[in-house]
């Protein structure tokens, strides 16, 4: 099944608010096995959604709409949807029913534009919407179906959950696209793709390779259609096989740092950070992650030498000879912060994000890190140049990888201090 999602709003075109609904609908459908072809936002206009809605039919199974289904002026989809279907406004029994059921433990709070939202086209299925007063609307046209949702997010969430998705599963049997993810770390995607090149020549023409470049890491999706869905997971083993002596992670849909930190949290080991240039991005990228508190003691931002030297103890003597951007320093302020914190592992950061700063030495993106742990200290210097942005980025997501990597490979020794 094919399916092409339709948003509509000025906000959107004004660049006010960002258009997440078609995301979370493109992302439901894909768990459906229903294959997105096109995503569309157009204007609170008549012209550009009846033109949108011509060309989806034409190239679309589905077309999901979210969008100006509210009962002020501005808000046209339920018009636009009756002529375009060639039928009347009318009040719906049903609905109207919900309605005074949702308004019932507030008297005389149901106006008239509460009532309005009764009047849907005659053609459409309602689809009852128990988060708020716009219903969902489900259409039947030359073997083609229409949703049209409300704009609001939370409610577009409960529709899809509640009515669209299980609807479509039953109209729908049998659809196929599957897909599985693994994360390359660190290494360009160029470099990945040469790797790879042979490999993707053996793919058939329904399993597709897909590189998904992000700060510090590559995504690799393969997907497969149709019957080929049978074969993923041995076209899926060979890639693995092809990436051997990489630093890779199987991985799921969602964002690779998170998986990342996943398995941080699941080594079971206390851990503290101390930045200097990646800010607090390490300790904030660990906090995102429900439960963080079972493992994450705590972190030091230690931008200035003065941090370094009075909360971290790195030596005032080494900070004047190496300067702060040094694998010394580095080691320092991993050592110092899981002593004063108490950790098992701590992780460190000290770099030049740029766009300044940066000597012939030591450029803009040279960045010191290192890991203190029970087995000793390890470092690693990387040159990211990138943005300002960028090298944080990459910067934490390796450091990240440095500490996890320590820990695995500590799991196989026994502890000495
Ligand atoms: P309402 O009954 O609240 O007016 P509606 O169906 O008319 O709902 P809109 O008026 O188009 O929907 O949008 C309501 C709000 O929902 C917008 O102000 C916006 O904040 C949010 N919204 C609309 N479309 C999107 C979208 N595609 N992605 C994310 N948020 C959206
Ligand atoms: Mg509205």
């Amino acid at each position: 099944m094919k399916a092409i999602i339709i948003t509509i709003g000025d906000e959107i075109l004004l660049g006010q608010i960002l258009d997440t609904n078609s995301r979370f609908i493109a992302r439901e459908l894909t768990k459906l096995g229903a294959e997105t072809v096109e995503m569309r936002s157009v204007a609170d206009d008549r012209n550009a959604i009846v033109r949108a809605l011509n060309d989806a039919f034409l190239h679309a199974d589905v077309v999901l709409m979210t969008g100006g289904l509210g009962p002020t002026k501005d808000d046209l989809t339920k018009k636009v949807l009756a002529e375009y279907f060639d039928c009347k406004l009318v009040e719906n029994q049903a609905v109207y029913h919900w309605l005074t059921e949702m308004f019932a433990d507030i008297p005389g709070r149901m106006n008239k534009y509460n009532v309005s939202q009764a009047l849907l086209p005659e053609k459409c299925t309602p689809l009852r919407n128990l988060k708020g007063t716009a219903s969902g609307m489900w259409f039947e046209h030359k073997k083609r179906v229409l949703i049209s949702l409300p704009g609001v997010p939370f409610e577009t969430e409960y529709l899809m959950h509640a009515e669209v998705l299980p609807r479509l599963k039953e109209k729908y049997t049998g659809l196929l696209l599957r897909f599985k993810m693994v994360t390359v770390f660190d290494v360009p995607e160029s470099e990945i793709a040469l790797k790879l090149a042979n490999f993707e020549e053996t793919l058939p023409e329904n399993i597709h390779l897909a590189y998904l470049p992000s700060e510090g890491y590559v995504r690799l999706r393969l997907t497969a259609k149709g019957t080929a869905v049978e074969q993923l997971e041995n076209y899926f083993d060979a890639l693995l096989k092809e990436l051997y002596g990489l630093p890779y992670q199987p991985s799921t849909e969602g964002d690779s740092r998170e998986d990342l930190l996943r398995r941080l949290k699941q080594a079971g080991v206390t851990v503290a950070t101390a930045e200097s240039c990646t800010g607090g991005t390490i300790a904030h990228m660990i906090t995102l992650i429900p439960g963080a508190s079972a493992y994450f003691m705590g972190g030091v931002v230690a931008y200035s030498n003065e941090v370094k030297k009075n909360v971290l103890g790195v030596s005032a003597a080494d900070l004047e000879k190496y300067g702060a951007v040094s694998e010394v320093v580095a080691r320092q302020m991993a050592e110092g912060v899981r002593q004063k914190l108490g950790a098992q592992y701590a992780v460190s950061t000290t770099g030049i994000a740029g766009p300044d700063g940066g000597t012939k030495e030591k450029p803009v993106g040279t960045v010191w890190m290192a890991v203190a742990g029970p087995h000793g200290t390890v470092t690693e210097k990387m040159l990211i140049s990138h943005t300002r942005e960028r090298n944080i980025g990459r910067g934490s997501v390796h450091a990240i990888q440095l500490l996890l990597t320590q820990i695995e490979k500590d799991r196989t020794q026994p502890e000495t201090h």
